[in-house]
């Protein structure tokens, strides 16, 4: 496995190869990572990870110096599987480069988590497209748990580069709780409410498919849950799949959620 910190240096590695697959991490990485880099690794010839806290994705100073680092315990992992190069690159290097025209993103930013972190998916945006430009994958593996993300991403990159986005399911804990780096910073107690908590959520969406009248219980179901949970809820929302847009009639949709537990914040969809 080779580690690799700069940009000159990444382009002499994976330069000649053709069928390279890229997985983007912000580092503590659990089994949802892992299942991404083993996707990688069957469909791909050589696997590339990025480790790299985005600093302009954070719209909270606390939260960005907060979040779980663990170099050591990630490299562990990553050399387990056989993960032939890690890119772990400084601020300074990857955003060496200034941007002629900053990144805008038109469609469905100011909902969901857009609308409660302020320029988060710019900054997101931002940092995948200079990783693209510089590793130029054939494809990328994105998580369905942060369904939003990838849907932003994906109308930015169909514009612009020819990288194909396989999207992974979300891996969930024996408790139903979506694997994330921020349940490093839950309590036990708090681990196992967010699994009845992701629990019920299945069953609410369930709910709806079946029966659609169920929507309009979706305000008094976030109340209910805010109060027996005693969590804070910035938005739960059924949308349909294919444009995000408000779920109407029962076609593809998902029901969308995030809240603070613990003052940590978790999002997931079902
Ligand atoms: P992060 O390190 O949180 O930025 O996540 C890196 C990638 O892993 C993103 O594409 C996430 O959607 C994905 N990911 C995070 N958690 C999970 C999970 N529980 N299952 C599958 N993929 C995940």
């Amino acid at each position: 496995m080779k580690i690799i910190k700069t940009i000159k240096e990444l382009k002499r590695y994976i330069s000649d190869i053709n069928r390279l697959g890229f997985v983007p991490t912000m580092g503590g990485l659990h089994k949802g990572h892992l299942a991404l880099i083993k996707k990688s690794k069957e469909k791909c010839k050589k696997t590339l990870v990025s480790i790299y806290v985005n600093p302009t994705q954070f719209n909270n100073k606390k939260d960005f110096k907060n979040y779980p680092r663990n170099i050591n315990n990630d490299l562990n992992k990553l050399n387990k599987l056989n993960v032939n190069y890690v890119f772990i690159p400084k601020t300074s290097e990857i955003y060496k480069k200034k941007r002629k025209q900053k990144i805008v993103i038109n469609n469905k930013k100011n909902i969901l988590c857009g609308k409660y972190r302020k320029g988060h998916f710019e900054g997101v945006v931002d940092i995948i497209d200079r990783f693209l430009n510089i590793i130029k994958p054939k494809y990328m593996f994105l998580g369905e748990k942060d369904f939003q993300q990838y849907f932003l991403i994906q109308n930015h990159v169909k514009k612009k580069f020819k990288v194909k986005i396989i999207l992974c399911k979300t891996i969930r804990d024996k408790n139903f709780l979506a694997l994330s780096s921020r349940n490093f910073l839950l309590s036990k107690k708090s681990i196992i409410t967010a699994g009845k908590i992701s629990k019920k959520l299945k069953l609410f969406k369930n709910k709806i498919k079946k029966n659609n009248k169920h929507i309009k219980k979706i305000n008094e179901y976030k109340k209910y849950l805010t109060k027996k949970f005693n969590i804070n809820i910035d938005y739960l929302e059924a949308r349909n799949i294919k444009d995000l847009s408000k779920f109407k009639i029962n076609n593809d949709f998902k029901l969308f959620v995030a809240y603070y537990i613990d003052k940590i914040r978790l999002i997931d969809n079902y």
